[in-house]
């Protein structure tokens, strides 16, 4: 997996991104183009919790509870994740809103990277949410994924440089997309637009991970996702009604690997949003395990104020609060995912 970054100081960042095979890697000096937010601080200072544990004789429960963050944090710090031998693609998709995908696909492109992957990501959603925490320009009339599927561009004249991490990239997604559903449906190929863009565009620059943000719908814009894809990833929160409407996800999916991608398969579930104080998490979670016994991670992801807030500040929470909980969660899912490499 040797694809390069060769900078050219003084040119956008648009300009910047060429990739060779074989070239060692240059630093790559983008002007870091965070937008001023809202900056929200919440008393919550996870990461500050370390200082304080030799306060702490171990017998109660904060104690522990910072005795198991210093474990997990020290645990990543010494590992060493595997590349996988050719580029997986991931469709992040579930129908219901508000489950986590896009938070899912920015932290755990972020953690991916972090531990020396090279990664992609296509925002596919109008709303433009994971362009926004990964810090890239998605201004209305910037070029987009929309221009790739719509108008025949080439990825590489379209992606951007996140600031988060050295190798991650992601091809921003615009309100322009808002059309696409409706401009899509009279286009020759309609369903296997993105997938040809980024067969082309993988043919020339070598990635280890791509992951596909998708909006909560099944349209042709989920679509052209699941075309584009190897992998399903599909994030499930830990609340009422979670498994409502995966029957038909599911259902959805198997018809797009009969027709239109045989390479399909949904190979991982993401508990997400978790909340051990309530009964009701639990359950859901049991649930989940018990129907999908192999594809669930063992990694569960906590409600968390911190991977919340994160992306006001255009970061991941890995950048945002690296020894946070949250951080710590999408780092292991991040390594579990690696390790159990393409399920057979
Ligand atoms: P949509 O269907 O609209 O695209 P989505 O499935 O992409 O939504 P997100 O945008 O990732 O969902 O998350 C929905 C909201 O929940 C966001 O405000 C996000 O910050 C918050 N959120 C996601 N995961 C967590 C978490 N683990 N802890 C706390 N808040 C979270
Ligand atoms: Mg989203």
């Amino acid at each position: 997996m040797t694809g390069r970054v060769l900078p050219r100081p003084g040119h956008s960042q648009k300009d910047i991104f060429r990739i060779e095979r074989g070239r060692s890697t240059d630093t790559v000096n983008f002007t870091e183009n965070r937008a001023t937010r809202f900056h929200v601080k919440h008393p919550e200072q996870d990461s500050q919790v370390e200082a304080t544990t030799t306060v702490f004789d171990g017998s109660t429960p904060l104690a522990h509870e910072i005795a198991e963050l210093t474990r997990r944090r020290q645990a990543i710090a010494s590992q060493t994740l595997p590349l996988p031998a050719r580029t997986r693609i991931f469709t992040i998709s579930n129908q219901k809103g508000g489950v986590g995908k896009t938070t899912t696909v920015v932290n755990l492109s972020a953690a991916l990277a972090k531990s020396g992957a090279r990664v992609l990501v296509i925002d596919l959603d109008p709303q433009g949410n994971a362009s926004t925490a990964l810090s890239v320009e998605h201004r209305e009339g910037t070029p987009s994924v929309y221009d790739v599927i719509v108008n025949d561009r080439n990825m590489d004249e379209v992606i951007q440089k996140s600031p988060e991490f050295d190798g991650l990239f992601c091809v921003p997604a615009t309100i322009d997309l808002a059309g696409a559903e409706i401009e899509l449906v009279s286009m020759v190929a309609r369903e296997q637009r993105l997938s040809r863009a980024l067969g082309e565009f993988l043919d020339e620059y070598d990635f280890d991970y791509v992951l596909i943000d998708c909006p909560p719908s099944l349209g042709l814009l989920t679509i052209n996702a699941f075309v584009a894809a190897t992998e399903v990833l599909i994030p499930i929160q830990c609340e009422y009604y979670a498994l409502e409407g995966l029957s038909q996800l599911l259902k959805n999916i198997k018809l797009i690997e009969k027709h239109l991608n045989p390479k399909l398969q949904v190979s991982t579930i993401l508990l997400t949003m978790y909340d051990s104080r309530t009964n009701l998490a639990h359950q859901v979670a049991e649930d989940v395990r018990a129907h999908f016994p192999k594809e669930v991670l063992d990694t569960i992801i906590p409600r968390s104020v911190r991977i919340s807030e994160a992306p006001s500040y255009g970061q991941s929470v890995i950048t945002y609060d690296t020894n946070s909980s949250g951080s710590l969660s999408y780092l292991e899912a991040a390594a579990e995912i690696a390790r159990r490499g393409v399920p057979r």
